[in-house]
């Protein structure tokens, strides 16, 4: 079976106007190379950017998600800093990643990622959900129950429909530290989370994503554990040139 396989950039608090020429990059590879039917190219710019690179790239080839959304479920009012579901979606985003690690260190508990997920659904917006343990969790042997956890309270069967919700695992000992886990590991934690979210959520085949630390090299290790539907990708997503090279050695 030809699965989508999901390659999404997280830029972070990284780029300005002159980073669309990477995008352009990958949009104009894209176009020359057909033959990679089976991939689905997600941009997720800092918000600043975001419209304008919509508006220069307006392709299906190329889609675009922003990196946070507010908690607050209404259209307009007086939030100072807030941006709504609403404007996120006016900026031509279809994706919004919620729970990231970087996030939840700063201001994300479970019910505010909660929350955020009802705005985004309310919107329209697909979520890339993320979800990963510390290093002493893992050292402790409590990866799973860490991961479960995120999962259920944030995650309410009632509201989600899988079709728009995509889960990134992203150990946070592997996020910007060139240290990924071993296929041994992610046998393990993909194929329990595939068991887990069949139990509570009824689901069949959830798109699970890893992120953390891929690059053009490892991404041919990574690519042999099939529960794995593609990345999230920080550093090497900043450069057309390894983005597009990370593609290339998947699909090889
Ligand atoms: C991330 O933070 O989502 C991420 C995967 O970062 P990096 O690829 O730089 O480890």
């Amino acid at each position: 079976m030809n699965k989508t396989i999901y390659f999404i950039a997280n830029w972070k608090m990284n780029g300005n106007h002159n980073s669309i020429k990477e995008i352009e990059r990958v949009f104009i590879f894209f176009k020359k190379n057909v033959i990679y039917k089976f991939k689905k190219i997600i941009f997720c710019p800092p918000i600043n950017l975001l419209s304008s690179f919509r508006a220069k790239i307006k392709s299906r080839l190329i889609d675009f998600g922003t990196q946070d959304i507010s908690k607050i479920n209404i259209n307009n009012g007086p939030y100072t800093g807030q941006l709504s579901g609403k404007m996120l979606k006016d900026t031509g985003a279809n994706y919004v990643i919620i729970g990231h690690s970087e996030k939840r260190l700063i201001d994300e508990d479970f019910k505010t990622i909660k929350d955020k997920i009802n705005v985004a659904l309310k919107n329209k917006l697909k979520i890339i959900f993320c979800i990963g343990e510390n290093l002493s969790q893992k050292n402790k042997g409590l990866s799973l129950k860490v991961l479960k956890k995120q999962i259920l309270s944030s995650l309410d069967k009632n509201k989600i429909n899988f079709n728009n919700l995509i889960i990134a695992y992203e150990p946070i000992w592997s996020i910007g530290t060139g240290v990924v886990p071993s296929n041994n590991y992610l046998y393990k934690i993909y194929g329990n989370l595939k068991k887990f979210l069949k139990e509570k959520y009824n689901v069949n085949s959830p798109v699970m994503l890893y992120g953390g630390s891929v690059t053009t090299y490892n991404v041919v290790t990574l690519r042999e554990i099939s529960l794995i539907s593609g990345f999230l990708i920080g550093g090497a997503s900043l450069k057309s040139a390894s983005f597009i090279k990370i593609i290339k050695n998947y699909f090889k």
